[in-house]
């Protein structure tokens, strides 16, 4: 069968495909069709975050979806609750949403951001960040800094402010009597893997509260242990007032969930918002599992291997001069290139290593955490023997 031309034919053209048909996972590694091993330094967009079909994952699920898959939310589970409370355990004292992806995260976000405005007298207008990514949705793609993935669509949804990251002049002069919240990524992704500066994150924190604004962190690919911590802004010492998780939260399942502070998520009253989907029973078993495995142990490993691996890459930085720069936190590394990184993507997956390239420029590395310290040096060597 020619499945390239069988999804040219029957499936939406809207992504950049590599010409690869993956069958099988294990751990670290991915198999295609015709049984060529690839090392996977990209976790499916840092959503396999514990590997490929994660043994415990995998039994939490099949268990779930023999006892009861899905009830609507019109009935209690325990998964949901109990996966809530985990989940506030780890980030901050407040109330769980559920929903089923990043986007719809960010949307409730949002819409949590107008009940605010209303409550408080604000203006209806947010501050976002110039290279963010926020989601796909109009409202979330109303917020995300990157005229590329607006175009074409226009008009906006919501008309969105972006101010410079990592640049609190930027975003004071922007702060208005119009404005009623912010939204940052502590790690921007999509935008070429740029880590927030603790100075700018203590910086928002403080503009928020004197003029109560909502400080909303998108944690939807930075969250669930990515950066060593299990939340990434755990590595700033400062809380948001929403924080917004999906992509590796459900093991591989869509998953996605909102923790507000209490005040913030009374915003809602009962019939406010919802999702028929939202937090069934398999997706939060799945995800109670993995909140279980990151363990402090765990993110200790992780945050060793993160170091072991941006040692690594400085390597690759002095051999090879069209490096610009290694950035990043933890296992969410980039490396910033003079000229287009795309060519060095094929020529790793034709040496057996998966890695992606964001923002044109940027090789973004992100292993599963649960690799090896021989998968992560051999995933560097495969890199270097592409980048020559
Ligand atoms: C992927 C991503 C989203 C969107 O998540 P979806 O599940 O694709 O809707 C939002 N914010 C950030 C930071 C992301 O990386």
């Amino acid at each position: 069968m020619n499945w390239i031309a069988e999804d040219q034919k029957y499936v939406f053209q809207t992504y950049l495909k590599q010409p690869l048909l993956i069958v099988k996972g294990k751990g670290s590694h991915v198999w295609d069709e015709k049984g060529k091993k690839y090392l996977d330094f990209f976790s499916g967009l840092s959503v396999d975050n514990l590997g490929h079909c994660d043994p415990d994952v995998a039994r939490a699920i099949s268990d779930q979806a023999r006892k009861i898959v899905h009830t609507s939310n019109l009935y209690y589970t325990l998964p949901q609750i109990q996966l809530a409370k985990m989940l506030v355990e780890k980030s901050f004292p407040g109330k769980v949403f559920y929903c089923n992806s990043g986007a719809e995260a960010n949307e409730a976000a949002f819409k949590l951001s107008r009940r605010w405005a209303k409550k408080h007298g604000l203006g209806n207008e947010i501050i976002a960040f110039e290279n963010s990514f926020h989601g796909r949705t109009f409202a979330t793609v109303s917020l995300t800094g990157q005229p590329r993935y607006q175009r074409g669509f226009e008009p906006m949804a919501e008309k969105a402010v972006f101010a410079k990251f990592n640049d609190l002049e930027s975003v004071g002069s922007l702060a208005t009597e119009k404005t009623c919240a912010i939204f940052v990524e502590p790690v921007q992704g999509e935008g070429g893997v740029q880590p927030a500066t603790k100075q700018f994150m203590e910086g928002l924190r403080q503009l928020c509260d004197q003029k109560k604004l909502l400080l909303v962190f998108d944690e939807v690919q930075c969250g669930m242990g990515r950066t060593g911590n299990f939340f990434a802004f755990q590595h700033y010492g400062v809380k948001p007032d929403v924080l917004t998780l999906a992509k590796a939260l459900g093991g591989g399942l869509p998953i996605g969930a909102v923790v507000a502070r209490d005040e913030v998520a009374a915003l809602f009253e009962r019939g406010d918002h919802g999702a028929t989907f939202g937090g069934n029973a398999v997706v939060c078993r799945a995800a109670m599992e993995v909140v279980k495995i990151l363990s402090p142990a765990f993110l200790k490993s992780v945050k060793r291997k993160g170091e072991i691996l941006h040692q690594g890459l400085s390597k690759l930085k002095s051999k090879f001069p069209f490096i610009r720069e290694v950035r990043g936190l933890g296992l969410m590394q980039g490396l910033v290139l003079n000229r287009s990184g795309k060519i060095y993507v094929d020529k790793a997956r034709e040496a057996g290593l998966l890695i992606n390239c964001t923002h044109d420029t940027v090789l973004r590395l992100l292993p599963p955490l649960t690799l090896s310290e021989p998968e992560l040096r051999k995933g560097v060597s495969i890199l270097e023997s592409a980048l020559s």
